[in-house]
């Protein structure tokens, strides 16, 4: 007789549709995790692990087992579950009042459920913008080469992964791709400022589709999927300058970077930019429930409000669960653990100590070519040789990441399968991660790096 949970590993084997694998998780090697505590994650048989990557996916900023936010949630879903986003409750009027005060200058909160519903209601804003002010005729939306915004068909229209495309297109029509901005692949080798060249790039697309087509542009403050990118320096000024000189609002998909994983609150905040819109989903309650939320400024908002004999008077969008009950009380609880526990300075402080610590084994493993990120968000990109910054081969960075987990670490591989981008590890521990625990994620990848090396 089979045991709950070796039936259970069955029933996952051969029903549960996992995503981004052929087959179920267990045939895929990765282990049931039955329990989690701060950085540490424990399988079924018991094996403790150091997660390095917040739940594979950037999600568990405050870490796993926060009673607080389980608490918060429960008492707020016993006291009432559920009410339409159209009608007011306690929780998202005190969450929105939280995150409003981490972000000057922007005004209004509107919740969704994902990342990419985020974006969709930001596309929204903008395509009814269009019709209210431009004729309609303002309606395109930018997107850079890299970036990554959703699953969803509009979201993946303005994805710059092809190999993520490759599979669904038709797309949908206004999505226009600018290129890319990394430094470590500077496509203009002949510029005196790649910040300023890579962003003088974006205004040639504007010019070329004609500025009163253009509604806004949707960027990542720092590429995840796409790379863990950095921007040069003078890269954001300049797009924001571009953005103002054609009226085109700027969307900053926050989704990865915000609420503290770059050691600000918010990526943009490193750039002293203020974005139009911003979008966030993933950490935004670690996890505990799903919430996003678009954010705008007061003129975001008003642009789409009534004026007299105005038949699109305000935003003309709906979402069930936006807003949902428990999400707010989950977002909320999780600021407070941020803000009481000094978890910003945490990520800033340990963010450098993990980069510091990967700058050394550059040092030491040639297959290193780039050390990049922020806070605790860093990635490094593993190449052949450092002059012809050939990319090493996919299998030796599954395994390099597989030699990790070995040895108990779990660590981020960017985007399986997609050219240009699976030779990219990526590093992403809580933000609560000590000195110790950075040091042995750091020994770790040390060691795993020397034993995959010896074999090539
Ligand atoms: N934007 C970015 C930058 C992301 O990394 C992701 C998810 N990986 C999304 C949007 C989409 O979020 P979700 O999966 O919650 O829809």
């Amino acid at each position: 007789r089979l045991n709950e949970l070796d039936l259970l590993k069955t029933v996952d084997r051969d029903h549960v549709w996992h995503h981004l694998t052929p087959g179920a998780a267990a045939s895929n090697g990765l282990p049931m995790f039955v329990r989690g505590k701060g950085l540490s994650l424990w399988d079924s048989e018991g094996n403790e692990y150091l997660d390095a990557s917040a739940g594979g996916v950037w999600v568990t900023n405050v870490g796993y087992g926060r009673t607080e936010i389980a608490d918060a949630v429960r008492d707020q879903l016993a006291e009432l579950n559920f009410l339409a986003g159209s009608m007011g409750n306690k929780p998202a009027a005190a969450f929105a009042q939280k995150l409003l005060d981490k972000m000057p200058g922007l005004n209004r909160v509107y919740y969704s459920n994902s990342g990419s519903e985020a974006n969709e209601k930001a596309f929204k804003m903008v395509r009814q913008i269009a019709h209210k002010h431009y004729e309609g005729k303002k309606y395109k939306i930018l997107y850079r080469e890299r970036d990554y915004h959703g699953t969803t068909i509009a979201a993946l229209s303005a994805t710059g992964q092809a190999e993520r495309r490759a599979h669904f297109g038709p797309f949908v029509p206004g999505f226009v791709e600018v290129p890319h901005c990394m430094e470590y692949r500077n496509q203009y080798p002949e510029a005196a400022d790649y910040g300023v060249k890579a962003a003088e790039a974006i205004e040639e697309v504007i010019l070329r589709e004609g500025a009163g087509t253009v509604g806004a542009m949707i960027l990542e403050p720092i590429t995840a999927g796409g790379g863990v990118i950095t921007p040069p320096e003078g890269y954001w000024e300049k797009v924001r300058e571009i953005c103002d000189k054609y009226n085109v609002l700027l969307i900053m998909d926050e989704v990865v970077c915000g609420v503290g994983r770059t050691g600000k609150w918010f990526g943009y905040q490193h750039y002293g930019i203020q974005p139009d819109i911003v979008t966030m989903a993933k950490g935004v309650a670690s996890g505990y429930a799903a919430i996003s939320c678009t954010v705008t400024t007061e003129r975001v908002y008003e642009l789409l409000q009534e004026e007299s004999g105005d038949t699109l008077g305000f935003f003309r969008d709906i979402s069930t669960f936006g807003g949902c009950l428990a999400g707010a009380a989950a977002g909320l609880a999780n600021m407070k653990i941020i803000e009481e526990e000094g978890l910003i300075e945490n990520s800033r402080l340990m963010g450098e100590r993990l980069l510091d610590g990967l700058r050394a084994l550059q040092e030491k493993h040639s297959i290193i070519g780039d050390v990049r990120g922020k806070g605790l968000f860093a990635g490094i990109e593993l190449v052949v040789d450092r002059d012809s910054k050939a990319p090493v081969d996919e299998s030796v960075a599954i395994a390099i990441a597989g030699a990790c987990k070995q040895r108990g670490v779990l660590i981020g591989r960017t985007n399986r399968s997609l050219e240009g981008f699976n030779n990219i590890l990526n590093f992403s521990p809580a933000l609560t991660a000590t000195a110790e625990q950075i040091d042995h994620i750091v020994a770790v990848v040390d060691e795993a790096i020397a034993s995959v090396s010896a074999t090539l």
